[in-house]
């Protein structure tokens, strides 16, 4: 009997399910590390094949499973790539060694010298560095806007970025790091078919969804070309990997696939039956992160030495931003931000006397994670860019894991008393 992911099912059974078949592998009922550089042809009319194949998609091995060299691809990939495109909801998905490594692909593959690109802020300081420092050096220009839920701001940017050259890729962060500001990606879609209705070239919309992921938040559901995820977080979901991928019409994933291949980004065959394992268990993960994240945010928020919390499920009834979120998020997730009163000596007080929270960069792990970003994530931008993404000394983003609750609300308290 073959095990192939149906469409019907839902994400926790496609999480556990797509991506594997046990027909193809002796029947293990768990998928084995295929730990081969390269692969064997059958003949050498099937390399032929396998390479038209691989290149030029067409032939007779299209659809067969067969691989040339790892780098290029390999069957634990191939597993990865399906579940990932599976839970996004998308045809098709490529899986890389970060990240980062992914928006490094997606720029490449998507910009040109002369071209513009539109970005939402705040974003992640690594995706900043490679569209304000990276990006420039060849002759990309870049705009960006702040209220992603105005597009009346999203509209300014765009008219900046096309007035400077072709706008070829916008890219969001929704929510973003380390805000959770929202970003309105149906309406960024639209603003993108009105460009490529005016003139001729719709600009690629890329959504990082990485503070939420794929259990979360579906933006090819809502229109975007490409789902961009750091899988290094929910999905990895135990600080123990590095790994990014990216899913959409397969016409948009593939030349990323392409690319990976002299860029030489793909995720490892260990790696990525890691990241297999952890995917069956990344809906219960954020199901009780999220639960903790509740009880820890509604604990800052009536806290006196706390100034302020960007948590989602906060979020004021009748707002632009509060809108946007019934319609885009399926719930608030466990990473967001808050602020202590006072600035960057008191975050310090407070972050050093913590006993049970990590202070560690990165987020969606197992286990709390505490940061202070304007000295750590977003150390690399300059003070306005972080003012303008609502970055403060005070600011300390918070990604709440699956420990009890109350042991992370009674470290939080002991250590508030710092300040
Ligand atoms: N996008 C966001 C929103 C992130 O927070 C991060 C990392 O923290 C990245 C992208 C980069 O991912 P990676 O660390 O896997 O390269």
């Amino acid at each position: 009997m073959t095990r192939s992911a149906s469409p019907d099912w839902h994400p926790e059974t496609l999480a556990v399910r797509a991506g594997y078949d046990p027909a193809g592998a002796a029947n293990a009922a768990k998928p084995p590390i295929y730990m081969s550089s390269t692969f064997a042809y059958a003949s050498a009319r099937q390399a032929k094949d396998i390479h038209e194949a691989y290149f030029d998609g067409t032939g007779p091995e299209v659809g067969r499973p067969g691989h040339i060299y790892a780098r290029l691809g390999h069957p634990n990939l191939d597993m990865v790539e399906a579940r990932l495109a599976a839970l996004d909801g998308a045809e098709g998905a490529a899986v890389f060694a970060s990240g980062m490594a992914t928006h490094s692909a997606i720029a490449l593959a998507y910009l040109r010298p002369g071209d513009s690109v539109v970005f939402s802020r705040p974003i992640y300081g690594g995706t900043n560095g490679l569209y304000t420092t990276l990006m420039p050096a060849f002759g990309i220009t870049h705009a960006e806007f702040t209220d992603g839920c105005d597009p009346m701001d999203v509209e300014a940017a765009v008219a900046t970025a096309c007035a400077a050259g072709p706008l070829k890729l916008i890219v969001v962060e929704s929510p973003a790091n380390p805000t959770a500001a929202i970003v309105d990606i149906a309406m960024v879609v639209a603003i993108a078919d009105a460009v490529g209705e005016r003139t001729g070239l719709r600009p690629v919309v890329v959504v990082d969804n990485t503070l939420l992921g794929p259990m979360m938040q579906r933006p090819i559901a809502l229109g975007a070309d490409l789902c961009m995820t750091s899988l290094t977080k929910y999905c990895g979901g135990h600080s123990d990997l590095l790994a990014g991928g990216v899913s959409g019409r397969e016409a948009v994933v593939a030349p990323l696939r392409l690319l990976r291949t002299t860029l030489g980004s793909h995720l490892d065959p260990y790696t990525s039956w890691l990241m297999l394992r952890s995917m069956e268990t990344v809906h219960l993960r954020v199901e009780r992160a999220m639960a903790n994240a509740r009880v820890v945010a509604e604990y800052l928020r009536d806290h006196p030495k706390v100034a302020g919390i960007t948590y989602l499920g906060f979020l004021p009834t009748g707002s632009a931003a509060r809108a946007v979120y019934d319609r885009q998020c399926r719930a608030a997730g466990s990473t967001f931000s808050f602020a202590v009163v006072g600035g960057e000596a008191e975050a310090f007080r407070f972050l050093d006397r913590l006993r049970l929270l990590s202070f560690a960069v990165s987020l969606g792990g197992s286990e709390t994670l505490i940061t202070h970003p304007a000295t750590t994530t977003h150390y690399a931008l300059d003070p306005a860019e972080r003012t303008a993404g609502g970055i403060t000394d005070a600011t300390l983003r918070l990604s709440v894991g699956i420990e009890h609750a109350d042991d992370l609300v009674a470290d939080l308290a002991q250590a508030l008393d710092a300040i």
